[in-house]
């Protein structure tokens, strides 16, 4: 088991930056989620986590030795490409056990391992059925076996569940986030969707075009976004952004808006008049007819228990998750008022 830090890592192919300087440190255990769209850095960083790849600058400590110029042999982290390639060929036991064997590990000290792991899995009874007559749950069991014979400090995955359609994959996040429970190990897990990385990841790492914008637990980006990049990324639907030229000015405590006054959060020590943006998440929004932000309803989208609401207004279209039972009729003027202690501010100068 490992710490993982990273410090002001880049990576240039040519003239190509792919990452920017990042840094950011991995718990020992954690199950840390590198998120962001396709294209945005996420397998480089990987890559040079294992070893597979040179960084252009920067360091990689692991448990605070630095392995930056180790070969990835020699760095015992696992990279688990996909998690359901098995070798069809050879049983359960067998596709366990093909790692140590490539070692030249004495056969029975393989033997003890494989049987060690399988009991950590739960798929000792599994030892001696063929791959193929596996369900889908064991099958990762299995991969993930492979992965961990060989006693890595800790694992990396690729979207390991790209592959899978939403409801298994569903099913298999669960079942991974409660193996790593059990075993423990630092586990760094690449995805592009926000959903599988907020319901399983202790830390996010939230990555665009290369470069690290917010790293925090899933509660603390969602509810405290770093930039507009992530609270937009984030939540479904995204955060709202209503502009406008307020402008702030140094000690400002808070900003007035439509007549409300809004505690001012983060901003508000060095920051020079600008113009500003309200974030509000859709479901920090109600309807009242006394609130002075106003707009037209411009259409519903009927979710079962919630419904979202688009609301044409002066300062751009916001969507809002109101309860199914809200009466609501297209084309109708309302008031949106927004849970105050719940807005972000953002600079978009
Ligand atoms: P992600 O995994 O987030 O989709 P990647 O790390 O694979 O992103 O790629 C980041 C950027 O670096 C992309 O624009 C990609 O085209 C570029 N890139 C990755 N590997 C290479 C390479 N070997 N040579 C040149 N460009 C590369
Ligand atoms: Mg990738």
């Amino acid at each position: 088991m490992a710490q993982i830090r990273v410090e002001n890592l880049r990576k240039s192919f040519d003239q190509f930056t792919a990452v920017h300087g990042s840094t950011f440190t991995i718990d020992d255990g954690a199950f840390f989620a590198m998120l962001g769209p396709s294209g945005c850095g996420k397998t480089t960083t990987l890559r040079m986590i294992a070893g597979l790849e040179l960084p252009t600058e920067g360091k990689i400590l692991l448990d605070g030795e630095d392995v930056t110029f180790r070969r990835a042999a020699a760095r015992d982290i696992a990279f688990v490409f996909q998690l359901f390639a098995l070798y069809p060929h050879m049983n359960v036991a067998e596709n366990i056990a093909f790692p140590l064997k490539c070692q030249g590990m004495a056969k029975r000290e393989i033997s003890g391992r494989v049987q060690e792991t399988a009991r950590l899995l739960r798929i000792e009874h599994l030892l001696s059925s063929k791959t193929s007559k596996l369900s889908g749950g064991d099958r990762q069991r299995v991969a993930l076996g492979r992965a961990m014979v060989r006693r890595p400090k800790a694992f990396l995955m690729d979207e390991p569940l790209g592959a899978l359609d939403a409801e298994f994959r569903h099913l298999m996040c669960s079942e991974l986030r409660e193996l790593h429970d059990r075993i423990g190990a630092t586990t760094v897990y690449v995805t592009h969707d926000q959903l599988e990385a907020m319901s399983m990841a202790d830390q996010i790492a939230v990555m665009n075009k290369g470069c690290v914008e917010q790293t925090g637990s899933p509660q603390e980006i969602y509810d405290r976004p770093a930039s507009m990049f992530v609270a937009d990324f984030i939540g479904s639907p995204p955060m709202n952004f209503l502009r406008f030229e307020g402008g702030l000015r140094t000690g400002d405590r808070a900003i007035v808006f439509h007549d409300t006054s809004f505690a001012v959060p983060e901003i508000g020590q060095d920051c020079a008049p600008a113009p500003l943006a309200l974030g509000v998440r859709p479901e920090h929004i109600r309807f009242s007819d006394a609130a002075p932000v106003r707009g037209e309803v411009f259409g519903a989208e009927y979710l079962g228990t919630t419904q979202i609401v688009t609301v044409d207004t002066a300062h751009g279209r916001v969507a809002a998750r109101l309860p199914s039972s809200a009466m609501v009729r297209i084309g109708e003027t309302v008031g949106l008022e927004f849970r105050s202690e719940r807005l972000v501010l953002f600079d978009v100068s």
